[in-house]
C-alpha cells in the first residue's frame, strides 16, 4: 500500500472511531433531544449513513435559551473582559491543536476537499484570535465633551442571548465567524447548525467544553430549520439572530422574528460577476476565475458564478477554461490532491444537476469535465461551463451553488456594468484589467458589498463582510460586527450646574 493510501485509510479509521451519535450541547452537557428523536447524517461520498444526530425542537431550544440567559446574567456577564478573552484565545489554541482531525471530519461530512478544509479550520482558529484582539483594542466608546457643562460618552454592552443559524457549505469556518465575535463581546450563544453538516459543530462544542467556559455560555441545538431554527427565531428571550443561508430563508426568518423585534444580521445568497477585460493579465485572471468558481466544490457564497468576458478574448479565454475544466482533479474529498469533491447532499446534487438541463433548454452549450466512474455513489457534479449564455437566462440569474459557471460575452464597459448589476443579488464582484482607472471605476459601479480588483477572493478580516440587495443586510467582520453584537449606550454627565426648568416652584 502506498504511503498516501495508508494515511487515508488511517484517517478514515480515526474518523469512524471518533464519530459517535451526536447529542445536543446544552448548559455544559451533551444530552439527547427531549423528544428522543434523531435524524440520519449521510456521507456525500458514499451516500451511506455516518451516524445519527439528536433532533432538537422547541423544547430543547427553550432549555438552551434558559441556560444562555442564566449564564448571561451570571458568571459570564460579570466576568472581567481580560478573563473572558483568555477563554477566546484558549478556544483558538485548541482548534489549532486539533486541525489534523477537524479538517478530515469536515471533509467527510461535507465532501469539501481536505486541502481546502485544512485552510478553513486554520481560519476558524484565526477568527477567535482576531476577535479577542479586536475587543481588547477596538471595542471602545466615544466621548462628547460639551464645554465645561457635560461629558457625554458611549459604552458598548453585550446584547444578551445570540441565536446563530448557519449553512452547510463551509460549516466550521462560518460558525466560528459568528461565534467568535458573539462570545468575545460578552454575549451567550445558541448555535443551530445546518442539518446536512453537523459533525464539526459538535466537535466545536467539545472544544469549547474543554476550554472550560462557564455552563450555558455556548449551546448547540441540532435539528431542522422549520422546527429548531424557527423556535430559536421566535423565542422572546433571544435578542438577536445572525443568519447565513439562502435569501428566501432569510426573508422567512425576518417575518418570524418580527413579533419579538429581533435584531438581524443577514448573509444571504449570491451570483457574483467576474468581469475580465481584454487587457487583463490573461493567465492570472484564468487562475482566479477557475479557483473562484470550482474551489469549495462551487458551494461558495462569493463564487464568481457569472463570468463576463470581453468579446476580443472570448474564444481564447473559453478555450483555456475548457482545458482547465478537463484537467481539474475530481476525487475523494480525503485525498490531498483532490480539487473538486462531491456536493454536500443528494437533494442539493439533484438541484444543481437540474440547472444543467435548464441551461440546455435555454440554448447554452454545456461543457463539463469528467467524474471518474469509481465515484458513482457520490454526489458528484463535474466542473461545468455554461457557454454562450445571456444575462436574462435563469442560469445567469439564479444561484446554482455548485461547480458551474455561466459565461457571457460583452463589448464594452457600459454594457458590462449594466449586465453585472441586472440581478437581484449583490454580494461580491471581481474585475480584471490592467487599466487601473477602469479597475476602480468598474469596481465602484458594481452594486455589491465586496469587490476585488485583479485579485481572487482574499479576505482581510478587518474589513466589512456582507452583501447588498438580496444578498444581505448588515455587515460582519472587523469592528463592524460590534454594531450587531453590542448595544451602544450613551451616558450624559453634568459637570456643573446647568439650567433645569423649575416647573411648579412657587416664586
Ligand atoms: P438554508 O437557508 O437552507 O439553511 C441555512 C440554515 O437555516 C440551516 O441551519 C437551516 O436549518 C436553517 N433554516 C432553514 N429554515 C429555517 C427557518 N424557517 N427558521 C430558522 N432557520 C431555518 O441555506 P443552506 O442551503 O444551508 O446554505 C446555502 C445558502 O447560504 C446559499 O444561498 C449561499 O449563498 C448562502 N451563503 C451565504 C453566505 C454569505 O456570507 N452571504 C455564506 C455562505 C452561504
Amino acid at each position: 500500500m502506498s504511503n498516501q493510501l495508508q494515511d487515508k485509510t488511517q484517517m478514515v479509521k480515526d474518523i469512524l472511531e471518533s464519530v459517535r451519535d451526536v447529542n445536543l450541547y446544552i448548559n455544559g452537557s451533551f444530552v439527547a433531544a427531549s423528544s428522543g428523536k434523531s435524524f440520519e447524517n449521510i456521507n456525500p461520498f458514499t451516500n451511506e449513513t455516518i451516524n445519527h444526530i439528536a433532533e432538537g425542537d422547541s423544547a430543547d431550544i427553550d432549555e438552551a435559551v434558559l441556560a444562555a440567559k442564566t449564564a448571561f446574567k451570571g458568571e459570564w456577564g460579570q466576568m472581567k473582559v481580560k478573563d473572558r478573552l483568555s477563554f477566546i484565545y484558549k478556544i483558538a489554541d485548541l482548534i489549532d491543536e486539533h486541525i489534523h482531525e477537524i479538517a478530515p471530519l469536515e471533509s467527510y461530512d461535507t465532501g469539501l476537499p481536505i486541502s481546502q478544509t485544512k485552510k478553513m479550520v486554520a481560519r476558524a482558529a484565526q477568527n477567535f484570535r482576531f476577535y479577542a484582539e479586536m475587543v481588547s483594542s477596538r471595542l471602545v466608546g466615544d466621548t462628547y465633551p460639551v464645554d465645561d457643562e457635560f461629558l457625554n460618552y458611549t459604552i458598548h454592552k453585550p446584547v444578551g442571548v445570540a441565536g446563530l443559524i448557519t449553512p452547510w457549505n463551509a460549516p466550521f469556518m462560518l460558525e466560528t465567524w459568528k461565534i467568535a465575535p458573539a462570545l468575545a463581546t460578552g454575549n451567550t450563544v445558541i448555535l443551530k447548525p445546518a442539518e446536512w453538516s453537523p459533525l464539526t459543530a459538535n466537535r466545536l462544542a467539545e472544544i469549547i467544553d474543554q476550554a472550560g467556559l462557564p455552563k450555558g455560555v455556548f449551546n448547540v441545538v441540532h435539528g431542522f430549520g422549520e422546527t429548531a431554527g424557527a423556535s430559536l427565531v421566535a423565542h422572546p428571550d433571544v435578542q438577536l439572530i445572525s443568519f447565513t443561508g439562502e435569501t428566501t430563508t432569510g426573508s422567512e426568518i425576518m417575518r418570524n422574528g418580527a413579533d419579538t423585534l429581533k435584531r438581524f444580521s443577514m448573509e444571504l445568497g449570491g451570483k457574483s460577476p467576474i468581469i475580465v477585460f481584454d487587457d487583463a493579465d490573461f493567465d492570472r485572471a484564468l487562475d482566479a476565475c477557475t479557483w473562484g468558481i470550482f474551489s469549495f466544490n462551487g458551494e461558495r457564497c462569493t463564487a464568481n458564478s457569472r463570468l463576463f468576458i470581453h468579446e476580443e478574448i472570448y474564444d481564447a479565454f473559453v478555450a483555456a477554461l475548457k482545458e482547465r475544466v478537463d484537467n481539474i482533479i475530481v476525487g475523494d474529498p480525503l485525498d490531498e490532491g483532490t480539487q473538486v469533491g462531491p456536493l454536500a447532499h443528494r437533494t442539493h446534487y439533484k438541484r444543481v444537476k437540474s440547472y444543467l438541463d435548464i441551461a440546455k433548454e435555454e440554448g447554452c452549450e454545456v461543457y463539463s469535465g469528467r467524474v471518474p466512474e469509481s465515484f458513482s455513489t457520490g454526489n458528484y457534479v463535474a466542473p461545468t461551463l455554461l457557454l454562450g449564455a445571456d444575462n436574462k437566462m435563469r442560469i445567469a440569474q439564479e444561484e446554482i451553488f455548485g461547480p458551474v459557471m455561466t459565461v457571457i460575452p460583452f463589448k464594452d464597459e457600459e454594457e458590462v456594468i449594466e449586465k453585472a448589476n441586472d440581478i437581484r443579488y449583490g454580494l461580491a464582484g471581481y474585475v480584471w484589467t490592467k487599466d487601473i482607472q477602469r479597475g476602480h471605476r468598474v469596481a465602484q459601479a458594481v452594486d455589491a458589498g465586496m469587490l476585488w480588483v485583479n485579485s481572487q477572493n482574499v479576505r482581510d478580516l478587518r474589513t466589512p463582510f456582507g452583501g447588498s440587495k438580496h444578498s444581505g443586510i448588515g455587515r460582519e467582520g472587523g469592528y463592524y460586527a460590534f454594531e450587531f453584537y453590542t448595544e451602544q449606550q450613551v451616558i450624559h454627565v453634568a459637570l456643573g450646574e446647568h439650567h433645569i426648568p423649575q416647573f411648579g416652584k412657587k416664586k
